[in-house]
């Protein structure tokens, strides 16, 4: 793989002038050409190195107070500093040079402990101004301490942006490429179907990740592929993994499987070369076709579009070669205003998601967040890429808010929750039904109970990147499910816990979102959809309907059936179980003894027969965890 290193780039400009006290805008003409080098000419992730980007001074070059600045939402070092600094205060590893030997600084090199990483790096020309065709030299890294690249190179780099004339006015410049290689498999997955029919071919789909989580388009593996217990008469056979076609939208690795038998079953796969090995999630074989498929995706995630990395072609992507059945991209704000008018990113969000539906194998859901209150995220979901129908929504939430979000902070719980009848109030003009789905995420991070509506809440995001807002004292959580303590600070009365809204008789269901900034789709949480079809509208009317569930990215089964007043469960994990508890009206009131294994099954009888349970299913040694949706008793 190599590109072109040299890359021009023009920018125009303005140039503020006052005259006679009045301020006249005047564009002057010209255009300013500058190169940008990057080095290395390109990287492997977890290779270890020093990285140059070098910029040459334009025409008229840049005045002392004008300098550089690398935006926060383009996450300069995400994937670079990984794994290379514990110590978040330090700057040592920015280090900056002139060609000419003048004076530049870093200045606002941003920690964010949130997101781990270095933000928002300025860089300012000092002393003396940087002539025309000298450089200026930012370096990542030194020989003591190499940074080490995290994540695959997808669509961009960094974003570089220049103030020429130091009035703080930035303009972007085309951005360096640098195109970073994944490195060879350190896992593997098998992703099959929930439920298939007896006797008939499905397809299961099998990747290979990198250490960094990157999942390998070039691997070439050869799998041995085989049934974990013979019982249910699969095959013995052996597949060869082919890389990416480059030449089409979506591509992914694939083998056709079948079983002779009624049954639950996994498959097991091992590459003796690389060493690796996986064993699928469950599998139902049963002999009449259910009316309503189990079928899982991403409901959370970011591009580039908004401060996530990838376009969201490249989310797509890579979702699709995780084996997801669908994806709903949520860009913050239905991407960033410099990414183009509000009506033209909605433009986009519904020509990419058009592009990449394919109804029957792979969903693409057009959907954006809203964040405008600062108190509560909400995502949006609709069953059509209809630009007119998302944007009437977008804009209506911007007005009824505007004001909100300069009071809120001043404004009592009461006066908020007179101030929600509003909201909601467009949602009710703008949701048509089960068509539109808005519901609120990491509610123990970031919620106010007066934005949840009884009525139109229909579900929550109950797990996240971010942890679980199942419930609030997280003592007795596994570590790996807990809500990061960072998300946990602040006014602990302007967080709200999924069980207690359950337990003052909301009725919600449950779903799991990654919220993934990364472009990996499905990466730390999946949802679980009893859907009549592999298309939009079965997906939204299932999420609608509640018949839904959530995951910590595992596509473990739980099924609970009524039987008088007895409930029949059954439980198959994606990895071994380790914890199944019955939730009943907020406490856990059961627990299955001597569980072992992959799968378990269970009665259970309500007492009393009221309110609501769910199950909860902590597995692979408590680093992964499934959450049915409750089940409300009459
Ligand atoms: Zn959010
Ligand atoms: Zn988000």
């Amino acid at each position: 793989m190599s590109y072109s290193r040299r890359l021009i780039f023009y920018t125009s400009f303005l140039f503020l002038l006052n005259i006679g006290g009045c301020q006249n805008t005047t564009k002057t003409g010209g255009e300013t050409e500058s190169i940008i080098e990057i080095s290395p000419e390109d990287l492997k992730v977890g290779e270890e190195s020093i990285v140059r980007v070098t910029i040459t001074s334009p025409k008229g070059g840049i005045v002392v107070g004008g300098g550089f600045r690398f935006p926060f939402y383009m996450k300069p070092w995400n994937g670079l500093i990984k794994g290379v600094t514990e110590d978040k205060e330090s700057n040592s590893l920015v280090a900056i040079s002139r060609s000419d030997g003048g004076k530049a600084e870093a200045v606002n090199v941003l920690t964010n402990p949130q997101w781990d990483i270095l933000s928002d790096l300025k860089v300012l020309i000092t002393e003396t101004p940087l002539p025309e065709g000298e450089t200026l030299t930012i370096q990542y890294g030194t020989d003591d301490q190499k940074v080490v690249v995290g994540r695959k190179q997808m669509s961009l780099f960094l974003e570089v942006e220049l103030d020429e004339n130091g009035d703080g006015e930035y303009k972007k410049l085309a951005p360096p490429l640098l195109p970073i290689a994944e490195s060879e498999p350190t896992k593997l997955y098998l992703v099959a179907p929930s439920h298939v029919l007896m006797g008939v071919d499905f397809d299961v789909v099998a990747y290979g990740e990198d250490k960094h989580s990157n999942v390998c388009e070039e691997y070439v593996g050869r799998l041995d592929i085989s049934p974990l217990d013979d019982s249910g008469g699969g095959d013995h056979m052996s597949y060869q993994m082919v890389p990416w076609d480059q030449n089409v939208d979506l591509d992914r690795n694939s083998f056709s499987y079948s079983f002779d038998q009624k049954g639950i079953y996994y498959i097991k796969a091992v590459d003796h070369e690389f060493g690796i090995s996986d064993v699928s999630n469950p599998i139902i074989v049963s002999d009449s076709k259910p009316d309503k498929n189990l079928v899982w995706g991403e409901i959370h995630v970011h591009s580039q579009l908004s401060d996530g990395r990838g376009e969201l072609q490249d989310v797509y992507r890579d979702g699709y070669a995780r084996g997801l059945d669908f994806i709903a991209i949520t860009d913050h704000g239905f991407g960033r205003s410099d990414r183009g008018s509000l009506e033209e990113r909605i433009n986009e969000i519904c020509r990419e998601a058009d592009r990449f539906n394919r109804p029957g194998e792979f969903v693409a859901v057009p959907a954006g967040e809203t964040h405008y209150l600062p108190v509560m995220h909400m995502n949006m979901y609709f069953d059509e890429a209809n630009p007119e129908k998302m944007l009437s929504l977008a804009n209506s939430i911007d007005k009824i808010t505007k004001d909100l979000r300069k009071n809120w902070k001043e404004m009592t719980q009461d006066q908020l929750a007179e101030e929600v009848v509003t909201y909601w109030d467009v949602f009710k003009n703008e949701i048509y039904k089960d068509h539109t789905l808005v519901f609120p995420h990491h509610t123990m991070w970031l919620g106010i109970k007066p934005f949840l509506d009884t009525e139109r809440t229909r579900v929550i995001e109950v797990y996240s990147v971010h942890g679980t807002s199942e419930i609030r004292n997280q003592k007795n959580t596994p570590k790996a499910l807990q809500m990061k303590p960072g998300r946990m600070k602040g006014d602990q009365d302007q967080k709200i816990s999924v069980r207690e809204l359950l337990n003052e008789g909301m009725k919600l269901g449950f779903v799991g979102g990654s919220d993934n900034h990364e472009g990996q789709a499905g990466y730390n949480a999946i949802t679980g959809v009893y859907s009549r079809g592999l298309n939009r509208t079965s997906i939204i009317r299932g999420i609608y309907d509640q018949e839904c569930y959530a995951t910590s990215s595992n596509r473990t089964l739980i099924e609970v059936e009524p039987d008088g007043e007895n409930y029949r469960c059954l439980v198959a994990g994606d990895g071994e179980l380790d914890k199944i508890e019955i939730i009943h009206n907020g406490e856990p009131v059961y627990e299955p003894e001597n569980i072992s294994g992959r799968i378990c099954m269970f009665n259970w009888t309500p007492e009393p027969q009221e309110g609501y349970f769910y199950v909860k299913v902590l597995l692979s040694e408590g680093t992964e965890a499934a959450w049915s949706s409750p089940i409300w008793l009459e």
